[in-house]
């Protein structure tokens, strides 16, 4: 694995970068991704169970398959691309980091303020009046959670097939990947909208356009250089160049 000569060009005097990530980055960490071990449940497919129709159709189902995803990820941590991004975030005057993962590891390697593009699923809302009361709720005996002010049903909160992202956050990452001068896209396969139009914004803005993955992807094609390996090589090695050249 090795670093692209034009990338080893541009480390040296790149100030403003954004960071992509979505379900390989965390892979590594033990998180099942949606199309790995975890991609059935009980039969149901992800796409039956993530939506508000399915929600509104069966609450306790939905919210069963998610305290099983809630307690996978409960003794996960992150792993050396997490901590990498986080430290590569302190060498550059403009950065920000941008996940697709629900599961909150950026956060606790140390980014500052990550855009989480579709939530954390760690947290919940209600889904009548969208307070969040807190993490502590759960499914207790089959019953679903009920809002403190309004009674309404509690749910995770994540963004669902169907629903929009979050739409200040996704105006955070979409400035950011006007103007950055390099946007790295790692571990993500680049099929879920509108997340992956920001690579586009990048290369529409002058960016020069990084992937970390170690297979092809549909956004390889646009990239301006590859490092084809696992998370926790080519992020650690693209953060030693940065260390190593400025
Ligand atoms: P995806 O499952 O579509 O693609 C994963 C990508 O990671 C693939 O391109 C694969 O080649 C690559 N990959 C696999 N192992 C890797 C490694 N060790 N290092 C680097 N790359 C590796 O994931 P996606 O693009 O994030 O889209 C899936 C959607 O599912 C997202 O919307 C996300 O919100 C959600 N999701 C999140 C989590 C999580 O929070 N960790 C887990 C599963 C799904
Ligand atoms: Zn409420």
């Amino acid at each position: 694995m090795s670093i692209p000569a034009t990338l080893l060009e541009l480390a040296p005097r790149v100030k403003s970068v954004c960071v992509m990530t979505g379900a390989g980055v965390s892979a590594e960490s033990g998180v099942p991704t949606f199309r790995g071990t975890d991609g059935l449940w009980k039969k149901f497919k992800p796409e039956e169970l993530a939506s508000v129709e399915a929600f509104l159709r069966n609450p306790e189902i939905v919210w069963e398959w998610y305290s099983y995803r809630r307690k996978l990820m409960e003794n996960v941590r992150p792993n050396s691309a997490h901590l990498a991004m986080a430290e590569l975030e302190t060498l550059v005057p403009d950065f920000l980091l941008v996940t697709q993962n629900v599961d909150g590891l950026h956060r606790e390697a140390g980014s500052a303020d990550p855009v989480e593009l579709h939530g954390n699923i760690r947290r919940n809302h209600c889904q009548s009046c969208g307070e969040d009361p807190g993490s502590e709720f759960k499914l207790e005996d089959g019953h679903v959670p009920k809002c403190p002010s309004c009674g309404g049903l509690l749910r995770p909160s994540v963004v669902w097939f169907g629903e929009l992202l979050p739409m200040d956050e996704f105006g955070r990452a979409e400035r950011a990947a006007k103007r950055c001068e390099l946007f790295v896209l790692a571990g993500t396969s680049g099929v879920v909208w509108p997340a992956a139009s920001l690579p586009f914004t990048a290369k529409t803005g002058g960016a020069y356009i990084l992937e970390i993955n170690p297979e092809e992807t549909e956004l390889s094609r646009y990239a301006d250089g590859i490092i084809r390996s696992r998370a926790t090589e080519g992020v650690p090695s693209l953060l030693s160049a940065f260390k190593q050249l400025r």
